[in-house]
Order: structure tokens, then C-alpha cells, then sequence
């Protein structure tokens, strides 16, 4: 109830009558409830003068209670039109939030059913409040950290010359399972040259001796938060020559972007120390994508590590630091640790060797 008491009082600051949040890490965040998005209706409104309530199909009412939802439930039946029963609920607003992710066809019927208000986003005012992790949150991205830890840890189960990328991932996301997590958020096995495409996944190329493999793993645990971790193994050896002094820059940028981040620095500071160091070695063109992504109920939130960006770090904010250096169809490499803003420094969650670890 107290992150919905701070949601309405931002909401209020804002000049907002309500936010409006269905099903998604906002509902989840606000209320603990993680809802399925069906395409029937939930959706959680919160005036900025009044009590918040959560609208929901009757059949949907029992799974909301035993999630915990703290608010009044409004139950609407199958022949219901929940659009309507929600603005008769809220009354005249001059101006509703909505949440980022909302559909549109739902955005769409709100609009039908509330003619008189202004549609804006809620994401400005959840932001605030879900960017700043309180020590619950913390403690639950740690924990997220450590079991991706054990999974890297484990990589010389599986990765070696001889097994194509989509047998190394199966193994990966069984034991993503295993250590710790609820489900599987993505496995990238990044061989040879397909380590340069930094969203690549799994494919049927067979590892080959000498290859250098990019492996970016993540989950979510039973609490709800996300755990994203990179490492860079080679198979065998030794590499291509390039590679090493490659991978060599990448450690120092990182390390040097580690050492820096804090509170009070501006974010696209964070992504410039390393950058820098990145393009003195005549790698910055191969570097193309920013440094980091906030983290907790999603895998990439708010606060984005990137130029342009001139939010100033906070305690408790959780954010990623993984700079890349791409060389087209030929490798890739990318070091990705999750990092907490503590009250004077950078406690950096995830543990294992950053080095280039290799294997078989
Ligand atoms: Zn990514
Ligand atoms: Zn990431
Ligand atoms: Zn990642």
C-alpha cells in the first residue's frame, strides 16, 4: 500500500486524476499481482483523490486475492461491459495516465468510454518510483545475480567444440531452472562470427575449436526480478589476434566504468568513461549499442545507460554495465555485470571472472 500511496501523490503532482495500470511489472509492482494478460479486463485505477480499485472479471477475483490485492475489487460479469463499469467507477477526469504497455485496443475503448479526458502516459510517474529499488528489491536482484552466477559458473558442463549452439542453450536454460530461477528470459550463445550480432540467440552452427563465445543469460526468480549476466568463453584455443586485443579493451573499458559509477554521476557519464576508452583503442565504431539498461521486475528498464541521458544516479538505482565490441562476420565480445548505486558507491551483483575464461 505505501508504493501505492507514493503512486498517487506522484499522480497528483503530476495533475493526473488517475493512473490507469493493467496487467504487467507495473500492476505487479503495485499491487504484487502478477495477472496474466487475458483479453478480458484488469485494470488497476488509482485517483489521485479517492481509493484505489482494481477491475476485474469475477472468474479472474480469487487468483487477485490470493496474489494479496490490498484495494477494493471490482467484479465484472461475462455480458459486462468493463470499459464502462471502469468510468462510471472513476467519474469526470480531466486527464488519465496510462500504463506504457497498455494495448490499444484498450487505450482505444478508454477513449470511447472517457471522451473529456487526456490520455497520457504513465510511465513518467511509475518510473520514478520503480527506478529506486528499496533493500527488498535489492536483496532479490542479489539473489537473481547469484543464481545467473551459478549458470555461468557451470558453462564448462557444456559449451565445447563439436556441439551446435542450440544444444549448449538447451542445457543453459535447464539449468537457468535449476539454480534459482522461475523462468527462462533469454540464452544467447554468440559462436565465432555470430558473437557480433549482440541480440543473436541460438542457431544450429556446430562450435569449432578456437571460437570465442559470447553467452548473455538471464531469468526471473520466483520474487519477480531479473537476473542478465555476460560472459565470453573460448573453446580451445588460442584466438584470432584481433580478438585478444579486443577483449583486452573491453575489460579495461568495463572495469573503468565499475570503478566509476556512483551516485551523483549522470548516467551517459557512465556510458562515455567507457566509451572512450573503447574508441582510443580504434574500436569505437565496433562498439554500437550503449552501455546499460535499469533492471528489476523487467530485464531492461529505466535508468538507460546511453548518451543523451543526463539523469543523475541515485542509491538504489540497479542498472547493467555491458560494453560491446562487434567486428562484423568475424566476432564479438561483451562483458555484462548488473550494478546497485549504494549510498556512496557501486555494489556490482554479479561475481564471476570477467576474464576471458576458457574452456575444453
Ligand atoms: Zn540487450
Ligand atoms: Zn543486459
Ligand atoms: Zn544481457
Amino acid at each position: 500500500m505505501e508504493r501505492l500511496e507514493r503512486a498517487r501523490r506522484l499522480a497528483g503532482e503530476a495533475g493526473i486524476d488517475a493512473l490507469l495500470v493493467t496487467p504487467g511489472a507495473d500492476l505487479r509492482y503495485l499491487t504484487g499481482y502478477a495477472a496474466k494478460p487475458l483479453e478480458r479486463l484488469t485494470c488497476l485505477v488509482v485517483p489521485a483523490d479517492g481509493q484505489p480499485f482494481l477491475v476485474a472479471p469475477t472468474l479472474e477475483v480469487s487468483a487477485a486475492e490470493a496474489a494479496g490485492v490490498a484495494v477494493e475489487i471490482v467484479a465484472w460479469n461475462e455480458t459486462d461491459d468493463p470499459f464502462a463499469l471502469l468510468a462510471g467507477r472513476l467519474g469526470p477526469a480531466r486527464r488519465i495516465a496510462l500504463d506504457d504497455e497498455m494495448w490499444a485496443s484498450r487505450v482505444l475503448a478508454l477513449r470511447d468510454r472517457l471522451p473529456e479526458a487526456e490520455q497520457v502516459l504513465a510511465g513518467p510517474v511509475l518510473t520514478q518510483l520503480r527506478m529506486r529499488k528499496d533493500a527488498a528489491e535489492i536483496e532479490a536482484l542479489r539473489e537473481a545475480a547469484a543464481a545467473i552466477d551459478r549458470v555461468h559458473a557451470r558453462m564448462g558442463e557444456w559449451l565445447r567444440a563439436g556441439r551446435t549452439e542450440r544444444e549448449v542453450g538447451h542445457d543453459i536454460a535447464r539449468a537457468i531452472i535449476d539454480e534459482g530461477h522461475e523462468h527462462v528470459d533469454f540464452v544467447i550463445v554468440g559462436s565465432g562470427p555470430n558473437g557480433a550480432s549482440p541480440h543473436h540467440e541460438v542457431s544450429d552452427r556446430v562450435i569449432e575449436t578456437g571460437d570465442p563465445v559470447v553467452v548473455d543469460i538471464g531469468g526471473t526468480t520466483p520474487a519477480g526480478y531479473c537476473s542478465d549476466s555476460t560472459r565470453n568463453y573460448l573453446v580451445g584455443g588460442p584466438p584470432d589476434p584481433r580478438y585478444a586485443e579486443a577483449y583486452d579493451v573491453l575489460h579495461e573499458a568495463q572495469a573503468a566504468q565499475r570503478a566509476y559509477a556512483r551516485p551523483g554521476v549522470s548516467a551517459e557519464s557512465v556510458d562515455r568513461v567507457g566509451r572512450e576508452i573503447i574508441a582510443a583503442a580504434g574500436f569505437g565504431d565496433l562498439f554500437i549499442h550503449r552501455t546499460g539498461h535499469g533492471i528489476g521486475t523487467q530485464t531492461h528498464e529505466e535508468p538507460y545507460i546511453v548518451e543523451g541521458n543526463d539523469l543523475v544516479l541515485e542509491p538504489g538505482m540497479a542498472f547493467s554495465i555491458e560494453p560491446g565490441i562487434y567486428h562484423p562476420g568475424r566476432f564479438g565480445a561483451r562483458i555484462e555485470d548488473i550494478a546497485v548505486c549504494t549510498d556512496d558507491g557501486l555494489e556490482v551483483l554479479n561475481r564471476t571472472e570477467r576474464r576471458l575464461v576458457v574452456l575444453g
